[in-house]
C-alpha cells in the first residue's frame, strides 16, 4: 500500500503561491546574482514593491560592508559549492533602517552543472541581536550609573596593559572610594545614595580624557584607568581635579550634600604588571589616603608620592609667584673680544621665594614646562628683557643685543611668533636687538616645523643662537640649513680648555665649522684668564662668563655702564 496522505497533489502554481505568501523572507537569484523572485514577506520587511526589486542585484539591498563580503567571498563560494547556511548579513530597508539577517540558500543546476537559479530563506534576527546586546550590556555595565562594571573594567585593564607593554607606555589605575557615602545612605535613604553615585560617576567621567575608563567597582568604589599618559603628573592632576569637582555640593532631595573621596594610585609597570596586582595596590594606596585624613590621594610607591607632591607643591608656589611678582631677571654681559666692548646681554630668570629663598632656573624651568606655566613666565621674561634693553638705549647706551632663552614648549606654541612680535612692538625694541636662544634638540624634535618657525623669526630680523652647542645632536646638516646667526659653545667644553686635549679638539672643530658656515661663535662659562687667552688666540669672537661678569640685576649693571665700563680697551675687569 502506498502512503496514507490524503488530499489532492499540489499543482506547480500552488507551490508558487505558497512561495509568495509564506510568512518568511525568501528569494531566488540567477547565476549573475540578480533577483528572479521574492516573497511578499521579503517585500513587506524591507518596504519595497516587487517592481522595484525583481531584476536588480541582490547585493543592492545589502549594507556596503555586507555587499563587499558577499561579492568577494560568499557568492563565489555559493556558486561553486551550491549551498550556504545561516550567513550573517545586513540588509537595508527602503527607509534606510538596517535589518540583521541570516541567509541560507541552495542552487539548482541543469544537467551540465550550469546554475539555473537558487532558493534562499532569510531569518530576520534584528530583535534577537538587540536582546543579545542588551544582555551583553547588562553583563558589562552597571545599571545604576551606566559605567562599565568590574568585569568590563578587568577586561579593559587587561587590554590596556597589553598595549602599554607593546608601546612601552604607562597606565594609571586609580581606586576611588567616597568618604561619606554610608552617611548619605543611612541618613537620607537609598534613593539619595543612588542619586549621589550617579552624580559622582558623571563628575568623574567629566574629569578624564575621552577614551579613559571610569568603572563602578561596587558599592561606593570606582576605578579609573588612565591610558598611556606622558607625564607622571597626569594621574595626580586627575585626582586633584576630581577632588575639586567633588567638593562642590550636590543637592539630594533638597539637602545640600558635601562629599569627598580617598584615591589610591598605582602605575603600570612600576606598581604591578598584571590586573590583579595593580588593583590590589591601588586599593592599598586608597586605604593609605583614608589614613592621611581622607579627601586626598596617595601613590602606591612612597618615592613617587614624595616626588610628585614636591613637584605639585612647587607648581602651586610658582602660580602664586607669578601673581606676586617673585620672579626677576639678571643680565649677563657678553664681551666682543676684538672691540673689548659689551656686545650683548643674556637675560636669565631667577625666583625669590619668600620661604625657600633664591631658586635657580635649572630647578624650576622644567616644572614650568611640565605644567604649562612656562607660557606666562616666558612671556613675562621676554617682555621684561625687551623693555630693559630699550630702556638702556633710551638712557644713551649704544644698542646691543638682548638674548632671551626660549623653551621647546614655548617655541612650538602656535602663537609664539605673534607673542614675540607683540613684545617687540610694546617695548619699542628693534627686532635686530633681540636674540632668541634655542637648544639644538629643540629644533631637531620636529625639523620641518623648526625650520619654518626659525625662518619666520629670521625674516623679522630677529637674531637666532644655538644654546649649549655640542651637548645635543650637533648635526652639521641642520646647521647648514637652519638660519642661525650664532653658536654658543657649551660650558662643558670651555671648562677644561686648554688643558683637556679632547675638549680643545672639539672647540677647535667648532670654530672651523662655524667659520666655514659663516656663523658667529660665543664661548659660554669663561671663568679664567687661561681660558680667555686661549679663546682669544683661537680668534673666538665673543665670550660670556664669570671671568668677565656674573649675571646681575639691571640696576647694578646700569651703574657700571654709567661708569664707562662698557668701553674698556684694556683687559676686561672682573666684576
Ligand atoms: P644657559 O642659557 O646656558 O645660561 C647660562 C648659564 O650659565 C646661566 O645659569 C649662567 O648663570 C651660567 N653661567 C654664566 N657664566 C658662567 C661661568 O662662568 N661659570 C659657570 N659655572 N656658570 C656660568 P643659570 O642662570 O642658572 O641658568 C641655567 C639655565 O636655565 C640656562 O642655561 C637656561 O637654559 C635656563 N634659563 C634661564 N633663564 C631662562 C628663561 O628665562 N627661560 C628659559 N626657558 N630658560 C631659562
Ligand atoms: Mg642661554
Ligand atoms: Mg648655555
Amino acid at each position: 500500500m502506498k502512503g496514507t496522505c490524503k488530499g489532492q497533489p499540489h499543482k506547480p502554481q500552488d507551490f508558487q503561491k505558497l512561495y509568495l505568501s509564506t510568512p518568511m523572507m525568501m528569494h531566488s537569484i540567477d547565476a549573475d546574482g540578480c533577483l528572479l523572485a521574492v516573497s511578499d514577506f521579503w517585500l513587506d520587511t524591507l518596504g519595497y514593491t516587487r517592481e522595484e526589486v525583481v531584476g536588480r542585484k541582490l547585493t543592492d539591498f545589502f549594507t556596503y560592508k555586507s555587499k563587499t563580503l558577499a561579492e568577494e567571498t560568499v557568492l563565489p563560494h555559493f556558486f561553486e559549492v551550491g549551498s550556504v547556511k545561516e550567513i550573517p548579513c545586513q540588509m537595508v530597508k527602503k527607509n534606510g533602517e538596517i535589518v540583521d539577517v541570516l541567509i541560507s540558500a541552495k542552487s539548482e543546476r541543469d544537467e551540465n552543472g550550469k546554475i539555473l537559479h537558487s532558493m534562499a530563506g532569510i531569518v530576520d534576527i534584528t530583535e534577537r541581536k538587540k536582546a543579545e546586546e542588551e544582555v551583553q550590556h547588562l553583563a558589562h555595565y552597571d545599571p545604576l550609573t551606566g559605567q562599565p562594571n568590574r568585569f568590563l573594567l578587568q577586561e579593559r585593564l587587561q587590554h590596556a596593559l597589553a598595549q602599554a607593554q607593546r608601546e612601552e607606555n604607562k597606565v594609571g589605575v586609580l581606586f576611588v572610594d567616597l568618604d561619606r557615602f554610608k552617611w548619605v545612605n543611612d541618613t537620607l535613604g537609598h534613593a539619595c545614595g543612588d542619586q549621589l553615585l550617579q552624580k559622582v560617576a558623571q563628575k568623574m567621567q567629566n574629569c578624564v580624557r575621552q577614551g579613559d575608563t571610569v568603572a563602578r567597582f561596587g558599592g561606593d568604589e570606582f576605578v579609573v584607568i588612565l591610558y598611556g599618559f606622558s607625564s607622571d603628573n597626569e594621574p595626580p592632576h586627575f585626582a586633584q581635579r576630581f577632588l575639586e569637582t567633588l567638593s562642590q555640593p550636590v543637592t539630594l532631595e533638597g539637602v545640600e550634600v558635601f562629599n569627598s573621596a580617598s584615591i589610591g594610585i598605582a602605575i603600570y609597570p612600576m606598581d604591578g604588571k598584571d590586573v590583579e596586582t595593580l588593583l590590589r595596590n591601588a586599593d592599598t594606596a586608597m586605604y593609605s589616603a583614608k589614613e592621611h585624613g581622607r579627601n586626598t590621594y596617595q601613590f602606591y610607591s612612597s618615592e613617587m608620592n614624595e616626588r610628585v607632591l614636591a613637584k605639585l607643591g612647587m607648581e602651586v608656589r610658582m602660580r602664586r609667584a607669578l601673581k606676586e611678582k617673585e620672579f626677576f631677571l639678571e643680565y649677563q654681559p657678553q664681551l666682543d673680544l676684538r672691540s673689548r666692548q659689551v656686545c650683548g646681554f643674556e637675560a636669565l630668570v631667577r625666583w625669590q621665594d619668600p620661604e625657600m629663598g633664591l631658586i635657580q632656573p635649572n630647578d624650576f624651568i622644567h616644572v614650568a614646562e611640565d605644567c604649562g606655566l612656562i607660557y606666562p613666565l616666558g612671556e613675562w621674561v621676554l617682555s621684561t628683557a625687551c623693555t630693559q634693553a630699550k630702556s638702556w638705549q633710551d638712557q644713551g647706551f649704544p644698542p646691543v643685543r638682548m638674548a632671551v632663552n626660549v623653551s621647546s614648549t614655548q617655541f612650538r606654541r602656535h602663537d609664539f611668533i605673534e607673542m614675540v612680535e607683540d613684545k617687540l612692538q610694546r617695548s619699542g625694541l628693534a627686532p635686530e636687538c633681540l636674540e632668541i636662544e634655542l637648544t639644538e634638540s629643540l629644533v631637531m624634535e620636529d625639523i620641518q616645523q623648526g625650520l619654518e618657525r626659525l625662518t619666520d623669526l629670521k625674516v623679522r630680523k630677529i637674531k637666532l643662537a644655538i644654546d649649549d652647542f655640542g651637548t645635543g645632536y650637533s648635526s652639521l646638516l641642520y646647521l647648514k640649513h637652519f638660519p642661525f646667526d650664532r653658536i654658543k659653545i657649551a660650558q662643558e667644553f670651555v671648562q677644561d680648555i686648554p688643558d683637556d686635549l679632547d675638549d680643545v679638539a672639539i672647540v677647535e672643530a667648532i670654530f672651523a665649522m662655524a667659520s666655514s658656515l659663516n656663523l658667529e661663535v660665543i664661548a659660554e662659562g669663561v671663568e679664567t684668564r687661561k681660558q680667555f687667552d686661549y679663546l682669544y688666540d683661537c680668534h673666538c669672537s665673543e665670550i660670556q662668563g664669570y671671568y668677565f661678569s656674573r649675571p646681575q640685576p639691571a640696576d647694578s649693571l646700569s651703574s657700571l655702564m654709567h661708569a664707562g665700563w662698557m668701553q674698556t680697551d684694556s683687559d676686561p675687569p672682573m666684576v
